[in-house]
């Protein structure tokens, strides 16, 4: 049985002591970030470290990040921060952004995935925090989702993987953001990114005043790559799709139009509802507001995926500000299913 805490008005201070009592009995507990929801366990505990990875169905060699609710609590798990690493860590937490840095000897080898680095992340989220600090122990959690499948943003898509297979879920509604958190490792004095979040190339270089983003961002890649995730199937539904972005708003329109049939389910822009010829048309938010979009798209690929379609079609976005990342989740979930056409 999954015991479901409702915290989207306050946090129940009873419920929290069982949360931390939980936590620290090595029990794993899904819980909410401004980002996607995490499924944690104590950084402590080697059995509920593998069990987020039985749970999951994670391939063994992708570490898992570890969040903490302070600045003090960074340097109980990892050493040799430098001077830029400190900048970003000032810039950026507590907010989507993970920091992979050296990690101390203690450390298990499960959470890095046999690595001599992990990552590192302090959630915005008061809730995220508050069990974090309650627990008195860094929380190891990857994003809450049978692997391969779009991150979970809300309770019911929780329930859909997880139910009856963790102990226990804390709700606050919706995710805020909706996509993860940027993933950062300073290489050669340079923050590179290694996957895109909310915090923006743009963002990163009016702290350092130099940023990179890793050429295989958007890539599936076997064999040693900077970041284990970038080798494996994600955020994808079980249905087919194709990702669609022209620069010129019409050649897209009229691009989806031809790849439609009987049983095509649409997800776009709310201004594009009438311009394509579908009654299987979901909106993900409108043309000028990415927040809107990120807020969304996983929870809608889910809802558009329990038709059964035989194929889904996406409206791609600018690979700019948010829209990098975006892009990356979807050109991810359509497995490179994707046309493209820039003006430029
Ligand atoms: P998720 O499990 O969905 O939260 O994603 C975590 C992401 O962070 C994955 O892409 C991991 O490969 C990446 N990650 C975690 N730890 C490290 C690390 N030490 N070095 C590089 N990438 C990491
Ligand atoms: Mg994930």
């Amino acid at each position: 049985m999954t015991k479901i805490f409702d915290w989207k008005e306050n946090i129940n201070e009873l419920e929290l002591d069982e949360i931390s009592n939980a936590i620290k009995d090595g029990k794993l507990v899904i819980f909410p970030t401004e980002t996607v929801y995490g499924i944690g366990a104590s950084i402590y505990n080697d059995n509920a470290l593998k069990n987020i990875f039985i749970t999951k169905g994670r391939a063994q060699d992708n570490p898992l990040i570890i969040h903490v609710s302070s600045k003090e609590m960074i340097k109980d798990v990892v050493t040799d921060i430098s001077d830029i690493e400190n900048k970003l860590i000032d810039a950026f937490m507590p907010g989507p952004f993970t920091l992979i840095l050296n990690k101390k000897k203690h450390i298990s080898n499960i959470v890095s995935a046999n690595l001599d680095t992990v990552g590192i992340r302090m959630p915005d989220s008061k809730i995220a925090r508050t069990i974090i600090e309650k627990s008195n122990t860094p929380i190891a959690a990857p994003s809450a989702n049978l692997s391969t499948k779009p991150s979970c943003t809300n309770l019911n898509d929780l329930l859909e993987d997880f139910n009856n297979k963790v102990p226990y879920i804390i709700d606050e509604g919706a995710s805020k953001i909706g996509v993860e958190s940027t993933v950062v490792k300073v290489i050669n004095g340079i923050p590179t990114i290694l996957r895109p979040g909310k915090i923006t190339p743009e963002d990163i270089y009016e702290v350092t005043n130099s940023v990179n983003i890793d050429k295989n961002i958007n890539e599936v890649k076997t064999g040693k790559v900077e970041s284990p995730g970038m080798k494996y199937k994600h955020y994808a539904p079980s249905s087919k799709c194709l990702l669609v972005y022209m620069d010129n708003e019409n050649d897209m329109i009229n691009e989806i139009n031809k790849h439609i049939t009987k049983n095509t389910y649409v997800i776009g822009y709310k201004e594009h509802q009438n311009l394509i010829n579908t009654n299987n048309f979901y909106s993900f938010g409108s043309i000028n507001n990415y927040e809107e979009i990120s807020s969304n798209i996983f929870s809608l690929l889910r809802k558009v995926d329990r038709n059964k379609p035989e194929l889904i079609i996406i409206e791609g976005l600018k690979k700019e500000g948010l829209g990098i990342a975006i892009m990356n989740r979807l050109i991810k979930a359509a497995s490179h299913n994707y046309i493209e056409k820039l003006d430029k």
